[in-house]
């Protein structure tokens, strides 16, 4: 995913330049010049050849949860990170991970049509042909099933698009639907559509989007081929992610697990993935109206809406058995804080040979892992301890961190200061988003990394790219303020279960948006691919390397930790006011669309060529009191702008409890009851959205509520976020006193 960092600032407070005068946020002057010295060594450090090499190895051959090169490349990571010297190990689970036993997918009819369902060899690219080893394509955590039923288009298959087959006064019920890949995480599409009544999903990837209307496709260029598919899972992860079957307890050994027809997680219908190839018939065989003009591919047809007059028949059955996970785990002890833990992660599975997801985030991490390895050879002991994962099971439904992170649940929310997460990576401008907390610290590690390109710093890059993609009042915020925002974290890798179910402090970066990508999930996302079309010469993947290992070593010698709150006000304030206007417009969306129906408007549309349904008349949302939470607000603003300013005045002097406290700054942002029917997801201002998947809702309980019209329970929800952000600004008071006092002169 790209992830545009939106920009805009506060203070004027924050440093700059690497150069000597220029003292680290939490360091004294002395630390600060020795971890500059030890940081500038470490990003000498990184060699673009050693990452090649990693990528090469690890992507040798198809290497998803339960196949041999999996287990084969936990076990060399293993053997690399010993022979570097760390003190690693392999921590093993089990979970759920289904795959195909059959499947099947015709159009029935005058002009039947058998779907290929298959990924072609390309000659030239060697790992293209390893067809024995590549998983099908196929969507994990489908249900089996066998329907046969008429074809309806939903283009993205978000909630809103079925409003405007609503008005189109054409129903899902009983039929299969077909949907397009993107704006939405693909586990949304079968869950929305078996809330409307179909029977079984079918997702494609649109020429559009994904192939040729994007650039010239494989191997010409970078783009989805005609039959190149996107594997992926649909599991309900805004529920829970991790092993269906033990949720909220690591899937170790003995663990009690849930029946397999009680996991709520696993599709209601059947959903298969397919090229856009295998799509094309059966859009033709669309009829009905002609869908709006938003709604329509690239494809060289006119899309209807359908239902089709000709059957489709989608019959697929998996083998549910439970796969073993390897993750890969190394600990460097710290000196002086050893219960105080920093950790980095990427996953190592993949879909097929995965030289872009994950091995251009994982290939990095391994070289981090060896520089660091060298720089304690040359003397350098960090103060607290740090500790490198490679997990396995990302792709099924981040499986290998939530079993881990669960299992270690209790020591995690005692010893955990940040987890640094990556997945992926490619040329182009950083990239990253996180706990608004470490947003500060984010934008001073990212000033100090060089752009390989450019040679400017990657900091200042983005926020000229920014500036140069902004609308006018966006442009003005970036250059008003000191740091660029640091987007909310929603899910879609291994950063969630830290953030959203331990409420530690997270972040997740990368370099991207140089190059069109476009083989996501795809046996031809391999180290041919990669080389020829992606980062060829290495130097983002080098530098993914220098930004997240400075990240590490700065959050692990800090004298004090450099968490920094009034960012995280500004921001929690920005959110209060977004679902205030939210609240308003549901209103006047209300009451306009009433009047128009009263008017006679929809009358007047009528169009007796054309099916049209008027909306139904709906009560006026009621007015929601936000009072409690813009009385948090406040207090966070000003409890964050007195700890700020008094922890700058310390000059990096700790005293004894402030790093404790800091530790804690982000689980008191969770609550245990967790949110509104999934449980699991405990942070109050962070989640994946229940139905947009990946994209991140904020202040989610409250803006769920509202979005889903329950009006009761978005006044329950403001009062139980404002409890956690009074929680955190009554921290920040705590941690102000234990500084000494500010004089201001
Ligand atoms: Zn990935």
């Amino acid at each position: 995913m790209r992830l545009p960092l939106a920009a805009l600032c506060l203070f004027a407070l924050t440093a700059y330049a690497v150069d000597a005068g220029h003292v680290l946020r939490g360091y004294t002057p002395e630390d600060s010049a020795t971890e500059v010295s030890w940081e500038q060594k470490f990003r000498a450090l990184p060699d673009r050849d050693q990452i090649r090499e990693n990528m090469r190895r690890l992507s040798a051959r198809p290497h998803h949860v339960g196949s041999p090169y999996d287990k084969d490349n936990a076990e060399w990571l293993l053997a690399q990170l010993k022979s570097y010297g760390l003190d690693a190990q392999i921590e093993t689970f089990s979970a759920l991970f289904p795959t195909p036993k059959s499947r099947q997918l015709e159009l029935l009819g005058p002009d039947p049509f058998t779907a290929k369902l298959q990924e072609p060899p390309v000659s030239g690219d060697p790992t293209s042909s390893q067809t024995s080893e590549q998983l099908p394509t196929y969507n994990a955590y489908s249900r089996d099933g066998d329907v046969t039923a008429p074809l309806v288009y939903v283009n993205y298959g978000r909630p809103e698009d079925y409003e405007v087959l609503d008005r189109m006064g054409i129903s899902v019920k009983g039929a299969i639907v077909i949907a397009r890949y993107g704006m939405s995480w693909r586990g949304i599409k079968p869950k929305v559509a078996a809330e409307h009544g179909a029977v079984g999903c079918i997702i494609y990837s649109d020429p559009r989007e994904d192939g040729y209307f994007q650039g010239d496709t494989y191997p010409l260029g970078p783009t989805r081929p005609p039959d190149g598919v996107q594997r992926g899972s649909v599991m309900d992860m805004p529920i829970y992610p991790g092993d269906p079957q033990t949720p909220g307890v690591g899937a170790v050994p003995g663990v009690k697990l849930i029946p397999l027809d009680e996991v709520k997680t696993i599709t209601k219908i059947p959903v298969l993935p397919i090229s856009y190839a295998d799509a094309t018939p059966f859009l033709k065989a669309l009829g009905g109206e002609v869908v709006p003009e938003a709604w329509r591919g690239g494809l060289p047809l006119t899309y209807h809406a359908g239902p089709s007059v000709a059957k489709v028949h989608l019959a697929v059955s998996f083998n549910w058995d439970r796969k073993p996970l390897y993750d890969v785990i190394a600990r460097i002890p710290g000196a002086k804080y050893p219960d105080q833990w920093v950790i980095r992660g990427n996953h190592h599975d993949a879909w097929v040979n995965g030289a872009e997801d994950p091995l251009s985030g994982t290939s990095p991490e391994l070289e981090e892992a060896r520089s660091l390895s060298t720089l304690l050879k040359q003397g350098w002991k960090p103060e607290r301890t740090i500790i490198y994962c490679f997990w396995d099971g990302e792709e099924p439904a981040l499986l290998g961190s939530t079993e881990w992170a669960e299992t270690h649940a209790a020591e995690l929310k005692e010893h955990a200061v940040a987890y640094f997460n990556s997945d992926g990576n490619g040329r182009g401008y950083f990239r990253a988003e996180g706990s608004h907390s470490l947003e500060n610290f984010v934008n001073d590690v990212a000033r100090d990394i060089q752009d390989p390109e450019t040679k400017m710093s990657v900091w200042k890059r983005v926020r000229l790219v920014d500036i140069s993609r902004a609308t006018p009042q966006a442009r003005a915020e970036i250059r008003s303020r000191a740091d660029l925002r640091l987007p909310a974290l929603g899910s879609g890798s291994d950063y969630t279960v830290f953030i959203d179910h331990l409420g530690i402090a997270s972040v997740n970066l990368g370099y991207g948006g140089e190059d069109a990508g476009g083989q996501y999930h795809s046996i031809y996302d391999d180290f041919y691919w990669y080389t020829h079309f992606q980062d060829t010469d290495f130097s983002y993947e080098r530098a993914l390397a220098q930004t997240a290992g400075t990240m590490v070593m700065r959050m692990a010698d800090a004298d004090m930790l450099p968490f920094q709150f009034s960012d995280q006000a500004d921001t929690v304030h920005l959110y209060v006011t977004q679902l205030k206007t939210l609240a308003a417009e549901k209103r006047d969306e209300a009451k306009e669309r009433n009047l128009e129906i009263s008017e006679g408007v929809y009358r007047a549309l009528y169009d007796p060529k054309k099916q049209m349904v008027p909306p139904p008349v709906e009560p006026v949302p009621p007015y929601l009191d936000f009072a409690p939470l813009e009385q948090a607000s406040d207090d966070l603003t000003d409890a964050a702008k007195a700890f700020d300013a008094a922890f700058t005045a310390a000059d990096g002097v700790a005293p004894t409890g402030l790093n404790p406290d800091l530790i804690r700054s982000e689980r008191l942002l969770t609550d245990d009851r967790g949110l509104p029917n999934r449980p699991w997801f405990q942070h109050l201002l962070y989640a994946p959205g229940f139905y947009t998947g990946y994209g991140v809702k904020t202040i989610p309980g409250v803006r769920e509520a509202i979005e889903q019209k329950q009006w009761a329970e978005a006044g329950e929800q403001i009062t139980r976020a404002a409890a956690a952000i009074e929680r955190e600004a009554g921290l920040l008071k705590q941690a102000t006193n234990l500084l000494p006092a500010k004089t201001t002169d």
